[in-house]
């Protein structure tokens, strides 16, 4: 079996309500994803999607991630599709580094991988470790009041976990902001503050220590260094994100004691295969994390989502859904779902999800030759 054709397509994802986070110095109003459909000589399809938040949140935005296609394109025509860690490390070989544009290809590799099993991706993970996942509401950052009013109704769509963006140069009012949601919170809610790395180490240490919140606080500051000089001046546990961008970051931050659990994000990571690398590490050093993908339509939730299913419970936490803040659907009813707080995954083989090629119109580039 052969790889033969590589169709890639751009689309422009409008969200719901714009979006504030770290501090109101990152503001998104849309996402520029890409779809890639992976085509085989015996008529197989497998189908990813690559979508960063926004071009500011971490290195990676959409043009950079169709122009790597286009070079990555040459390396996969032509090889079998089956062999994905082969294929990964050849990826790796023509273009060291752009994880994120590597992560539609290696998930449309797995989804072919799963249909030509018969079974569908979360076993080929690992198997399934419950019925479901739960997931997480994402509470933008604005005044107390404007956040618990969004906390009130993720709670009415059945979210019992919200991670609130907080940050900002005013520690008194990310204290207000923190007081005032533990005061709000139900007693069966979890919290979880991402601060996005807003916060300079000194000012994490005085909000921290003067919050009466116990539970995860994420990415407070910038780097990895910081977070771990941090670590030695709060108590309460603390959560890797944006600063983790390959296995290396995972190894340093586990060896510094760094943290207390991780973001494990496909396409941060680069692909199922790399999150899946991650996550297998986290298991094997007792991390709590929370799988689920930077951004994208029910295509990129749901290959997370399978991985997170595929996670043992004891180390997996609230996953989210971004199709939850995007106007468009590209497969409505299909993929993974909020069902109350909850996401079973589907069980047709592979992926178990595929835009409508209607919707995403005509492709932004067709790759079909060989490399030289
Ligand atoms: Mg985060």
């Amino acid at each position: 079996m052969k790889i033969s054709r590589i169709s890639v397509w751009r689309k422009t994802l409008p969200l719901r309500k714009p979006y504030w986070f770290s501090g109101g110095r990152l503001k998104v109003d849309s996402l520029d994803s890409t779809f890639v459909r992976i085509d085989t000589d015996e008529g197989v399809q497998g189908w990813g999607e690559g979508c960063p938040w926004g071009h500011s949140y971490i290195p990676a935005f959409g043009g950079g991630m169709r122009a790597a296609i286009e070079l990555l394109a040459g390396t996969l025509i032509g090889e079998d599709p089956r062999d994905i860690g082969r294929l990964n490390r050849a990826m790796d070989s023509c273009l060291p580094g752009h994880p994120y544009a590597k992560a539609p290809l290696d998930i449309a590799l797995w989804d072919i991988a799963g249909q030509l099993a018969k079974v569908p991706l979360f076993q080929l993970l690992g198997g399934a470790e419950g019925d479901s996942v739960p997931v997480n509401s994402s509470i933008s950052t604005g005044s107390p009041e404007e956040m618990i009013a969004l906390i009130e109704a993720a709670r009415a769509q059945g979210y019992r976990t919200h991670s609130a963006k907080v940050g900002g140069e005013d520690p008194d009012l990310d204290i207000a902001r923190i007081e005032a949601i533990e005061a709000a919170r139900a007693p069966e809610e979890f919290i979880t503050y991402d601060v996005n790395r807003a916060w300079t180490p000194d000012l994490a240490v005085t909000v921290m220590n003067s919050v009466s919140a116990r539970g995860w606080f994420e990415q407070p500051c910038e780097t990895l260094d910081q977070c771990t000089r941090l670590r030695r001046h709060v108590t309460q546990p603390i959560m890797l994100d944006e600063c983790l961008h390959d296995f290396q970051d995972h190894l340093t931050a586990w060896r510094e004691d760094a943290c207390e659990g991780v973001k494990v994000k496909p396409n941060r990571l680069g692909g199922l295969t790399k999150a899946r690398q991650a996550r297998d590490f986290g298991v094997a050093v007792g991390w709590r994390m929370h799988v689920e993908d930077v951004g994208g339509t029910v295509v990129a939730d749901t290959a997370a989502l399978h991985l997170a299913l595929s996670t043992p419970a004891e180390h997996c936490l609230a996953s989210w859904l971004c199709q939850a803040h995007l106007i468009d659907d590209p497969a409505p009813g299909k993929g993974a779902r909020n069902r109350a707080g909850l996401v079973a995954l589907p069980e047709e083989p592979g992926l178990g999800v595929a835009p409508d090629e209607a919707w995403l119109g005509e492709p932004f580039a067709i790759h079909e030759s060989p490399a030289p």
